[in-house]
């Protein structure tokens, strides 16, 4: 915009009004900059003599203020422009508005002081919105006061009251409040829903759902997105086949929630479904869902899809970039991550920001390539001006400890300006496990108890890797005395759009018989192949799972024996396992990969396992 400051001995009450139109329309515009904002303000400043009937404008100002990133500007645009100038409810309301945006207790206040004065108080929506700002401003017992003391509520006045205690984790108040609500709304409900599971009671979240009388989108969006955060994507995506089913049109949001459940649980048929519905409904592929798309291709190991939908991308974003990088490197396809890195950095001129790194140094950990990775955590970082985070550092730990650089990672460690935390700690354990270094690991998982985080598990079997039996036993029978419980494995399958999920050692599949009756015969081809488990070392070896339950019974090849046996011959498998790779599983899969004549994809809790022919893309090496 070209703005021209007239002096006002030559404007004539024409161009006045003039003026004002087209002042009016660019503050109501969405494009007005900050800079723009400030040039009308002097503007007005100079023109304030000349007209007294410039409340329209005023407000519009105050209202522009309110939605440009600096809101507090309303109010000294208020105090030096206003003041002695008649005002309306809609200044207040637009007052409020900026000091909701810039969560001002002050100002908050300053207006209630101004509202009460003038005898505004039987406006109801102006008591909503200072209610809203008490709220926001964490001052509960202040919002309370006001709204016991409404001469009128309505359905919003309660609405705000329940959002807030949402907030803050009241959810007693709330609910009692929600009680007495006369006729609560779609949106009364859903505050109900989406305070109960944002305070992780997913239950109670559900229960309230389940008894709307009536649901729009936002509803079902709260109730999903619920579910995808307390990692129960199960849940989320039966709720989102219920919603298609009782003709509720999902929103953008929806379907977004819906593929990160798919990617969760590597549910490649309902994400390719998805994805259909996606473009059949005409969505705009933005870099939010185009974001959404990658993620989920890269969970579900189809890495070629991801990076399709990024090439159909109309706008490409570092958002969408990062989504790739970070699904290529985590697939183990670390040439293909570095590609595109340099692509979009050195070609593109993108400027990398945290997520960028973390997949860049997940791809030199995965690939092994040493000096790749210290070039960038120690170079390329700093250059842009970027602090290391903890996932930067376990990349780079995981890194060093592959390589056998022990001392090197314990160093990084030790440097470390912020707390590691146990996943850093772990890198370096599982470093210690893969080059035998006792002394080291027995050190570490001390420093980890000291933290409250020791991870026995690691520690029982690195003794078991070097034979020290008796300091297995010792370690087992400290974490029984403790109480230190170990997750069960457990490992979903996608057959006919349906998840079938195993549990180590459970038995109520209904065709538990015949998966054992598969992976017995093919126990037999195997030891005809001459493969044999060593059977104490396996006992042992187990990372998190019952020793009991080893041998033929732990969830991944329960996983892929019914895989075996209800999909066509040559289809490929893809499983997705909670904790990482027992050794024999992996030793066993890579052989069922070439006696079966499948390509089979394993997502355990570090990685991606791509097996065919006898052989996997981690190289042994997870
Ligand atoms: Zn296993
Ligand atoms: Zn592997």
């Amino acid at each position: 915009m070209h703005l021209l400051l007239v002096r006002p001995k030559n404007i004539s009450p024409t161009s006045i009004r003039n003026q004002r139109h087209s002042l009016i329309n660019l503050l109501q515009s969405s494009t007005t900059t900050n800079k723009q904002l400030k040039q009308i303000h002097a503007h007005l400043l100079l023109r304030n003599s000349l007209s007294h009937s410039l409340l329209y404008l005023h407000n519009s100002m105050l209202l522009a203020y309110a939605n440009s990133p600096t809101p507090n500007d309303a109010f000294s645009f208020f105090a030096t422009q206003m003041g002695h100038l008649p005002w309306d409810k809609y200044t207040l309301q637009f007052l409020l508005k900026a000091s909701s945006k810039s969560k001002s207790l002050f100002h908050t206040t300053h207006v209630h002081l101004m509202i009460l004065k003038r005898g505004f108080s039987s406006y109801t929506t102006l008591m909503n919105a200072i209610l809203s700002c008490y709220a926001l401003c964490d001052r509960l017992q202040d919002a309370r006061n006001l709204f016991d003391g409404m001469p009128q509520r309505d359905i919003v006045s309660f609405n705000s009251m329940i959002h807030k205690y949402a907030e803050s984790g009241n959810m007693d108040d709330a609910f009692r409040l929600f009680q007495q609500v006369p006729s609560p709304n779609v949106i009364t409900w859903t505050t109900l829903v989406f305070g109960f599971s944002s305070n992780g009671d997913i239950s109670a979240a559900r229960e309230v759902f389940e008894r709307m009388p009536e649901r729009d989108v936002v509803s079902w969006n709260a109730m999903i997105s619920s579910y995808v955060q307390n990692h129960d994507p199960f849940e989320a995506l039966q709720l989102f086949r219920r919603m298609l089913a009782e003709n509720v049109k999902p929103n953008s949001t929806t379907v977004c929630g819906a593929l990160s459940a798919c990617g969760s649980l590597g549910a490649l048929e309902t994400g390719k479904w998805i994805h259909v519905y996606i473009n059949k409904s005409r969505f705009q592929l933005d870099p939010f869902l185009g974001s959404a798309l990658i993620d989920m291709y890269s969970k579900c190991g189809i890495t070629e899809l991801a990076v399709e939908v990024f090439g159909c991308l109309k706008e490409k974003t570092l958002c969408t970039g990062n989504a790739l990088i970070n699904g290529l490197a985590m697939n183990g396809n670390a040439e293909q991550a570095l590609d595109l890195f340099n692509k979009m950095v050195n070609d593109k001129g993108f400027r990398p920001d945290e997520v960028t790194f973390v997949g860049v140094l997940l791809a030199c950990s995965h690939g092994g390539f040493l000096d790749e990775g210290r070039r960038h955590f120690y170079g390329t970082m700093k250059e842009y001006g970027i602090t290391p985070v903890l996932e930067h550092y376990a990349c780079m730990v995981d890194l060093l400890s592959r390589s056998g650089l022990l001392m090197e990672a314990e160093e990084v460690i030790r440097n470390m300006p912020i707390t590691p935390d146990v996943v850093v700690w772990r890198a370096l354990l599982g470093g210690c496990r893969l080059h035998k270094n006792v002394e080291l690991a027995d050190k570490i998982v001390l420093e980890m108890e000291a933290q409250g985080s020791g991870d026995y598990v690691l520690l029982s079997n690195l003794y078991a890797s070097v034979g020290r039996w008796e300091d297995v036993e010792k370690v087992r029978k400290f974490m029984r005395h403790r109480g230190i419980k170990k997750i069960p494995g457990c490992s979903s399958i996608e057959v006919d759009n349906t998840i079938h999920e195993f549990i180590s050692g459970e038995k109520s599949h209904p065709r538990y018989a015949m998966i054992c009756k598969k992976l017995e015969e093919l126990g037999m081809k195997m030891s005809e192949d001459g493969y044999s488990v060593e059977t104490s070392v396996v006992l042992y070896d187990i990372e998190e799972e019952e020793k009991e339950q080893a041998l033929g019974h732990h969830s991944e090849k329960l996983a892929i024996g019914f895989g075996l046996i209800s999909t066509a011959p040559g289809s490929t498998l893809r499983i997705v396992k909670n904790l990482r790779f027992c050794t024999d599983c992996h030793n066993v899969t890579k052989l069922i990969s070439k006696i079966c004549n499948r390509e089979i994809v394993v997502r355990d809790r570090t990685r991606f396992h791509h097996f065919k022919d006898g052989i996997c893309t981690c190289k042994d090496y997870w």
